[in-house]
């Protein structure tokens, strides 16, 4: 996953009218006042995945953990594209995405490595990476 920017990339973004936009698409040139809109804007109208299609969501509809929490929808929708992102496979290089839900288990995750186990012809190293969406939780 992409960083995403944070607070401090925008610091001299805002102006106090509110009305200028310092943040440019380079693809089709809208503006937008800050670079957390730009990074949606790019993720959601310009980002293509390879092959197409994504992986089909982890949740049953109706059971995502975000029924009650538009901006963790949102979150998810604007990075659907790497979160649900296809295996890719190189000569070199494969990278497969498991795309868990909140209650995953090792059991899990030990199928789907044995499944990469069973694909290589060829002595291999695996990196396991965790992609995770942080919430800012106010007490
Ligand atoms: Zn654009």
């Amino acid at each position: 996953m992409s960083p995403t920017p944070g607070p401090s990339a925008a610091a001299t973004a805002d102006s106090p009218s509110g009305t200028t936009h310092h943040y440019c698409c380079r693809r089709c040139h809208e503006a937008f006042s800050s670079r957390r809109d730009l990074y949606n804007h790019n993720m959601r109208q310009h980002t293509q995945q390879g092959g197409g299609a994504l992986q089909p969501s982890p949740y049953i509809r109706g059971q995502e953990p975000w029924v009650n929490n538009q901006a963790l929808r949102n979150v998810y929708e604007t990075n659907a594209s790497h979160i649900l992102q296809r295996h890719q496979e190189g000569s070199v290089t494969s990278t497969y995405n498991l795309p868990l839900t909140n209650d995953f288990s090792v059991h899990e995750i030990m199928e789907a490595v044995e499944e990469i186990y069973d694909r290589q012809q060829h002595a291999f190293r695996l990196n396991l990476n965790f992609g995770l969406i942080l919430v800012n939780k106010e007490t």
